[in-house]
């Protein structure tokens, strides 16, 4: 079988202004090129801008060294046709976290998701988020629009409970809410309660399992660029077609995305609701540059305890700690018997400061992990980098 030609990226300097006279020789120079289809990505960073320009097409008869000579181009990383943008490839040194409300969401760093499967009540979210404020968490979920197996179970009380959320997660100083949508039409009402509410919150697109391959759902999250997105993995389908589903979102220009690991549906996880399958952070990882999320809440489903005193949710939470996932997406809530929605498998907001602890606790392993690895490749003489 033939190989797949493989495309290239071109990454501007990033002193080169768009519409400036290097830019505009360089675009005219590329333009010319037989073949070749260009597709141009601009990004503001926190401290800097990046351009990147997409040669597709015939790139084989193009040599690194050549586009790499051209004025205005700082670096060229030939990609493989698979995850072009959210794809990590050889030599690629672009980079693997973005900044959004003053978080750093990245392949290097842990942030914790506590909060409400779904929204009930004003008494509970406000309860929620004092708890986060006050052990140290910027971070929440609040589930407004939950997609449910049953038409008649308690579909989420929808736009109507955005304002309060919105003004709570302004007054406990909560900066990111993780919320679903399952619907274009929420990402505007989502804008308007902010809006109408004076923005006192960032809210992160989370796009559920059982949308995974909804493509114009996913097309329509990509092309809006003002809010990151976490997306789940498919219950039921291979990595590699969740990963395309992520590169559906970056491709159509929003970059900003956190892939989630939930555990896969079949019956050879039970008694967990789902198959935990958090040994694929390193491997979402090692094939791309999105942080990697674990929902431990959603793979195990329920409070089991193991002998140890050790609830199931904590035991599967380090094992993707462990192996260095990015965010965790945990159920908290203050009356577990009092929610809506998937009260069994909540924590309690007692339980709150131990889940943080041994969070920490776990990291910093993997932190001391990390630094063992990198001093035994020294000692082998290696250079330390991921290899594809
Ligand atoms: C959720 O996080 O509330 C949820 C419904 O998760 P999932 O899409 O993984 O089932
Ligand atoms: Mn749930």
């Amino acid at each position: 079988m033939l190989k797949a030609v493989k495309d290239m990226i071109l990454i501007l300097d990033p002193k080169v202004a768009a519409g400036g006279e290097t830019y505009n020789q360089l675009m005219a120079h590329l333009s010319r090129l037989p073949n070749i289809e260009l597709r141009i990505h601009h990004e503001q960073g926190a401290e800097k801008s990046v351009t990147e320009i997409y040669l597709i097409g015939n790139t084989a008869a193009l040599s690194v060294e050549d586009m790499r000579a051209l004025p205005g181009v700082d670096h060229v990383v030939r990609v493989s046709e698979e995850y072009r943008v959210v794809g990590r490839h050889k030599g690629d040194e672009r980079s693997t976290s973005f900044e959004y409300k003053g978080v750093s969401f990245g392949q290097d760093t842990l942030n914790v998701f506590a909060g409400l499967c779904a929204v009930d009540t004003p008494e509970h979210v406000g309860q929620m988020m004092r708890a986060l404020r006050d052990h140290g968490q910027a971070c929440t979920r609040m589930g407004a629009y939950k997609p449910r197996t049953s038409p008649y179970s308690f579909q989420g009380h929808g736009a109507k409970c955005l304002p309060y959320v919105f003004d709570l997660a302004g007054k406990y100083d909560i900066k990111v809410i993780a919320m679903e949508v399952t619907h274009e039409s929420h990402i505007e009402e989502i804008r308007a309660a902010l809006e109408a509410t004076g923005s006192p919150v960032g809210v992160m697109l989370q796009i559920g399992t059982r949308n995974t391959q909804n493509f114009e759902l996913l097309k329509f999250v990509g092309r809006q660029r003002e809010f990151p997105v976490l997306l789940k993995r498919g219950f039921g389908i291979t990595l590699d077609e969740s990963l395309n589903a992520a590169e559906y979102l970056a491709s159509e220009g929003n970059r900003k995305v956190v892939f989630g690991l939930r555990g896969m549906k079949t019956s050879i996880g039970d008694p967990h609701r789902n198959f935990v399958d958090f040994a694929h952070v390193p491997v979402v990882k090692r094939l791309t540059r999105m942080p990697v999320c674990i929902d431990p809440s959603h793979s195990v489903g329920q409070r089991a305890y193991a002998p140890d005193r050790l609830l199931d949710i904590l035991h599967v939470t380090a094992q993707g700690v462990i192996a260095g996932a990015n965010m965790i997406l945990v159920d908290f809530h203050p009356d577990p018997s009092r929610a809506l929605v998937d009260g069994p498998q909540a924590l309690t907001l007692r339980e709150l400061p131990h889940f943080l602890e041994d969070v920490a606790l776990v990291r910093e392993t993997y932190e001391k992990r990390v630094r063992l690895a990198a001093r035994a490749a020294e000692r082998r003489d290696e250079p330390v980098e991921v290899k594809v």
